[in-house]
């Protein structure tokens, strides 16, 4: 079997109302999507931060035998791909190709899945542009908890007064029952995440999400220390290597690779063993499309609980609760949240079918 054909789709969804984390206004949703077309009949969708190049792809893909996944993935890493979020685009779709090969969902070419239903919480809670943005959030929670999710987490890192003020509406909201994370995507010094850290921690944080910028290693291990508080963080790194210290560094409890920025399955498997290995939980972070979903639903069913023991630690699927056709109607049949968890799809690779209208729809 070769590789005969690749096409990128660059998606572009606007949004009808803005919001914003700690460090941008975001006012529409972008994907970089791959189609790869074998002789043998078969199509494999991959999605990453960035698409591949023309250039590259002609170079270095056409030909190849497309079950020969982890072989492209260090060739294209050594031609000089420095994108590895472009890379895992083209691995999620050389692993749907090999499920559909096989007649099998990619999970079981990884080992067979831990759990065919997976515990997901509402990531959503950003701030928007409104008149009463509390009271907005505590809305906005509550509709969370009455659909039934275990857990929620909300967008800090607007300012002290602003991060106590709705963490605790937002609790309040919510009742004591879920679990409740927030996530300052990166936006605080050490000692600004430290004093946010104390004033919320009365609200039961389950974790603390990217504090401060994911280098500074060192800077997480110190308010880990200081607040006694589970830290995650790590949505942005690409490549194996790129997680070394941050999870040898004492400084999280809970790692989060992205498969469409850190390297596909092939590289999220080697970040899950050293994760494993330095006793650091995995809980990838999911912000795309339905590829995306597909691929993070397919990678976390395989993931052991942790602690490998009767009473684990739940295995929480992030599910973005924010307005993206390109999540909620990409897929033909869409992967949604019911009773607050998400079904690993059955069908040959990632299980899904793609609506080619919405695709050129949103193609730039
Ligand atoms: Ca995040």
């Amino acid at each position: 079997m070769k590789i005969t054909e690749v096409k990128t789709y660059d998606l572009n969804y606007p949004l009808a109302e803005p919001f914003a984390n700690s460090r941008v206004w975001c006012k529409a949703r972008t994907a970089g999507v791959v189609e790869i077309i074998t002789d043998a009949g078969v199509t494999g969708w991959g999605e990453g931060l960035t698409t591949p190049n023309r250039q590259e792809i002609d170079a270095h893909i056409i030909g190849r035998d497309p079950l020969d996944a982890a072989v492209i993935w260090n060739d294209l890493y050594a031609q000089g791909w420095g994108d590895i979020a472009a890379i895992s685009a083209v691995d999620i779709a050389l692993w749907d190709i090999a499920g559909k090969v096989r007649d099998m969902p990619v999970y079981r070419l990884l080992g067979g899945a831990f759990r065919h239903r997976i515990p997901a919480y509402a990531s959503g809670l950003f701030m928007r542009n409104r008149p009463d943005n509390t009271g907005a959030l505590a809305d906005e929670a509550r509709a969370y908890a009455d659909a039934g999710f275990p857990a929620v987490k909300m967008k800090i890192g607007h300012g002290e007064d602003y991060d106590v003020e709705s963490v605790a509406a937002v609790r309040e909201a919510i009742g004591d029952d879920l679990l409740f994370a927030v996530d300052a995507n990166c936006g605080y010094d050490v000692g600004t995440a430290i004093d946010v850290g104390r004033k919320i921690a009365d609200s039961d944080i389950y974790w603390y999400e990217e504090p401060i910028e994911i280098e500074n290693v060192s800077g997480y291990a110190e308010i880990r220390r200081a607040l006694g508080m589970r830290i995650a963080g790590g949505e942005m790194l690409r490549g194996h290597r790129a997680f070394r210290n941050l999870i040898q560094g004492r400084g999280i409890d809970i790692v989060q690779p992205d498969i469409s920025v850190a390297g596909g399955f092939t590289e999220c498997r080697k970040v899950q063993a050293m994760a494993s290995a330095n006793g650091v939980r995995v809980l990838p972070h999911m912000w795309g499309t339905s590829i995306r979903l597909a691929a993070t639903l397919h990678w976390q069913a395989t993931i052991p609980d942790d602690p490998e023991s009767l009473h684990p630690q739940p295995s929480l699927f992030e599910f973005d609760m924010t307005e993206n056709a390109l999540r909620t109607e990409l897929a033909l049949e869409p992967l949604r949240a019911v009773d607050g968890e998400v079904e690993v799809p059955q069908g040959p690779g990632l299980g899904i079918e793609i609506d080619r209208d919405l695709l050129e729809r949103y193609s730039s």
